[in-house]
């Protein structure tokens, strides 16, 4: 027996994997991998796969890099972890003041959590409380975009927009005030990304109006709708979103959990729009996708509405066992290293023009109903009619029939519904950017080829983090 199959059984009998059905793996198999190197996985039969999603969005400098790892080990031999309340310690100091100086100006205090749904959570609370410490506790009410996701706790799904969870979950969920996306998809021909995100911004601008009385804060994803299909929209909303939260007295949260750290081809999306939002919510490549970490950062105005005597009971009392961790904060500060003496945002632009020239020819076919790109994500979104853009009835899960043949051809490349997509790290090679476009076309190929019988009941469209 393979030694993978090995691995496979004793995990199946006791591990329950994060956003996957289970029996899919009676058929599916499952990879265990023995090492990392660089863009590339290996599993323990020694067979090779190219990360090209960057391991769920988080790894930017390759596994196993030198850099981050030396950090990590002098890190080790130090502190592992200490509290974090009455305690401090040099990593989360160091890497605090270069998260100030590194975004916009006024983001000023940065508060840790461990994971990036926890953040959305910080945030949430923050506003809500900023309020209510500013007495208006009746400004309590979240403002989201259609199609967004934020995180998996209870807070994060209830101002995200995954029919799954917005379905299944709708008992535990927050009331949230839904406008409509300004993704720029299903815009009308001939419309340019700019006029299409302008026009969409009316709906914003009418919930504002209407509700700004009981709102706390409007949340986005900016530029990038991640989870939701990799779905674009151009920076203009996020200008005019800004000057309609300053007008109307409402914050504004930037979820940069997944477009951080250069994937919009800017360090943070939001400089493309030239703006600073109240909250800025950052995770995944903070730490280059080696441990968990995230930082809230907020203004001075957000900092000061909690500094009180004690007794007045305005502190944000929120904890994380593990905030700040010292490993974590280490490994973020060679990952900003290496942003710094790398050039990597210049560098970027030469392979993400690579990546757009290696997939051009993807937007002439029959089945694909847009090849879209902002920065190091590139998405190729299948369609069952070109002329409509209608999409696949889900149950066909062709993109799961594409990331079966990837695997076959030694790339990671993990669909979301029908939608395949590029999110490499930023050590791929422009040759391995070739590579992938070659895998993503065979696999589109095979995947619309034929049409496929549904055997699945109807039900819920998962489209969340899921090849199927
Ligand atoms: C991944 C993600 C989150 C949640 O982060 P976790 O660390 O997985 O909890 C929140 N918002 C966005 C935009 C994300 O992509």
């Amino acid at each position: 027996m393979s030694l993978n199959r090995e691995w496979m059984q004793r995990d199946l009998a006791v591990l329950w994997h994060p956003c996957t059905q289970m029996k899919d793996h009676e058929q599916l198999p499952l990879v265990p991998i023995r090492r990392g190197e660089g863009v590339w996985l290996e599993d323990f039969d020694g067979k090779r796969y190219l990360d090209a999603v960057s391991s769920w969005w988080v790894n930017v400098f390759g596994h196993a890099n030198p850099r981050i790892n030396q950090r990590i080990k002098d890190q080790l031999d130090q502190l592992e972890h200490v509290i974090l309340a009455g305690f401090t310690h040099q990593p989360v100091i160091e890497l605090s003041e270069r998260l100030v100086a590194m975004t916009p100006a006024g983001l000023d205090h940065v508060f840790y959590a461990d994971n990036g749904s926890s953040c959305i959570e910080v945030a949430l609370k923050m506003s809500f409380h900023y309020w209510l410490n500013r007495g208006q506790p009746q400004k309590k009410r979240f403002v989201t975009l259609t199609n967004s996701y934020h995180g998996e706790t209870v807070a994060a799904m209830s101002v995200g927009d995954v029919a799954l969870f917005t379905e299944t979950y709708r008992a535990l969920l927050l009331d949230t005030l839904k406008v409509p996306s300004p993704d720029c998809f299903l815009r009308p021909e001939g419309t340019s990304w700019e006029a299409h995100s302008r026009a969409m911004f009316a709906h914003m601008e009418q919930a504002l109006a209407e509700h700004h009385r009981e709102i706390a804060a409007v949340i986005v994803e900016p530029l990038i709708q991640g989870a939701g299909g990799m779905r674009m929209y151009h920076p203009i909303y996020l200008k005019l979103l800004r000057e309609a939260c300053d007008r109307y007295g409402v914050h504004l949260i930037h979820d940069e959990i997944a477009v951080g750290f250069g994937r919009t081809g800017t360090l943070f999306a939001c400089e493309q729009a030239g703006i600073r939002p109240d909250f800025l919510c950052l995770s995944k490549a903070l730490t280059g996708g080696y441990l968990p970490l995230a930082a809230c950062l907020t203004t001075e105005d957000v900092y000061q509405a909690f500094y009180d005597d004690y007794s007045t009971l305005r502190a944000f009392l929120h904890s994380h066992s593990y905030t700040g961790n010292p490993l974590a904060c280490a490994a973020a500060l060679a990952t900003l290293d290496i942003f710094e003496q790398d050039r990597v945002i210049e560098r970027n632009r030469a392979l993400a023009e690579r990546m757009a020239s290696a997939t051009a020819h993807l937007a002439d076919h029959p089945q694909v109903g847009e090849v879209r790109q902002t920065g190091m994500a590139l998405a190729i979104e299948m369609v069952a009619d070109k002329a409509s853009k209608a999409a696949y009835p889900w149950q066909e899960r062709r993109g799961l029939k594409v990331y079966q043949h990837a695997l076959t051809r030694g790339a990671l490349l993990r669909p979301l519904g029908s939608v395949v997509y590029f999110l490499p790290p930023y050590v791929i090679t422009p040759e391995q950017i070739d590579f992938l476009a070659e895998v993503a076309t065979e696999g589109i190929d095979l995947a619309t080829r034929e049409a496929i019988s549904i055997s699945v009941p109807g039900g819920l469209h998962p489209n969340h983090r899921d090849p199927g």
